[in-house]
């Protein structure tokens, strides 16, 4: 029963959905920079604040399917201070993070992703 817990809590990982204080940093200046004169649809205030998670939108194919588990948009979260309208920027596009290689496939069955019913 190994338990992966040696991970350092200095550096948050994007993955587990906190920012560091320069990723967050980072978003705030997108913000000002690309959008100053943000205002609210729903409730027309100009204040947002950059909530300091990440989301990840997952990737859907055509049929309708996600793509891949580990194949997602990664974004940054700006919240109206007032009620809550909540957009998403995609954190790559605007510089926030870095876009990291797709891994390999696993290697696995073509047809379907049934359980296997040996152990
Ligand atoms: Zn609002």
């Amino acid at each position: 029963m190994a338990e992966q817990t040696n991970q350092p809590s200095s550096q948050p990982s994007p993955l587990k959905g906190v920012m560091t204080v320069d990723q967050h940093r980072k978003a705030i200046m997108w913000m000002f920079q690309n959008s100053p004169n943000l205002k609210c649809e729903v409730c027309a205030t100009d204040k947002f604040s950059v909530v300091d998670d990440f989301i990840s939108l997952p990737i859907v194919t055509q049929d309708g399917i996600l793509a891949q588990v580990n194949y997602f948009i990664p974004c940054f979260i700006l919240m109206c201070v007032k009620c809550g309208n909540t957009k998403f920027i995609n954190a790559i596009q605007a510089g926030i993070i870095e876009k990291a290689p797709i891994p390999p496939p696993t290697t696995s069955s073509p047809a379907t992703s049934t359980p296997a019913a040996e152990k």
